[in-house]
């Protein structure tokens, strides 16, 4: 994608929470969130192009590691994953979905 610029970039913000917890645990009955979905974010992931608004993703270590490192051994970054999620979205596919 022409004019695209990715960055992982260290959370400060301990109020933001991992998405990918957020996402597993989600929210309960009453509207507050699983206790296990309030986990403060340590990465911020941002990817933005001229035509889009910037897209932020937070995840906590864990679930970095675990996006990360896949069940056969490979190692696939987040860098690299967000990369090929911009590609394949150009292509037409869902962006979460290349992040799930
Ligand atoms: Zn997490």
């Amino acid at each position: 994608m022409i004019g695209a610029t990715l960055s992982l970039i260290r959370n400060s913000n301990k109020n933001q929470w991992c998405d990918y917890c957020k996402t597993r645990w989600g929210q309960l009955k009453d509207g507050t969130w699983h206790i296990k979905a309030q986990v403060p974010a340590v990465w911020k992931a941002v990817s933005e192009s001229p035509k889009r608004n910037g897209i932020t993703r937070f995840y906590c270590q864990d679930c970095a590691n675990e996006v990360q490192n896949w069940p056969d051994g490979t190692y696939y970054s987040l860098k690299q994953q967000l990369e090929d999620a911009i590609t394949h979205y150009q292509k037409g596919a869902y962006y979460d979905e290349q992040l799930a």
